[in-house]
């Protein structure tokens, strides 16, 4: 039995984000959906309940630690997405966080 408790206000419907209004696979409820919930759990692998809004949405580059001494060796880090970097959407709370020698700012919306 998995029904979902469902909220009846207005725009946050079934299924939807309720941040986007993007449709969401039956089994989400009202979101974030993926474009909404914050990424950085990715790297630091924490579940982030942060969600991701116009005003604190952060792209950010990441080099999973495997590539790093490749890169190091090579005295370069190469150009995403060829080299094998990753981009996240995260909040500008986590991006400040994140932020190091392997992980930059790529987009920033203010
Ligand atoms: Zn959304
Ligand atoms: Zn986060």
């Amino acid at each position: 039995m998995s029904y979902h408790f469902r909220q009846e206000n207005g725009d946050a419907g079934d299924g939807a984000c309720g941040q986007c209004g993007e449709p969401l696979p039956a089994d989400e409820g009202t979101g974030p959906c993926e474009q909404c919930s914050c990424a950085c759990g990715q790297i630091d692998g924490e579940n982030c309940p942060a969600v991701v809004r116009a005003d604190n949405r952060v792209v950010i580059e990441w080099m999973p630690p495997h590539l790093r001494s490749s890169h190091e060796a090579a005295g370069n880090r190469g150009v995403y997405p060829h080299n094998g970097a990753e981009r996240l959407t995260v909040t500008d709370l986590c991006a400040g966080r994140l932020l190091g020698d392997w992980t930059h700012v790529v987009e920033m919306n203010r």
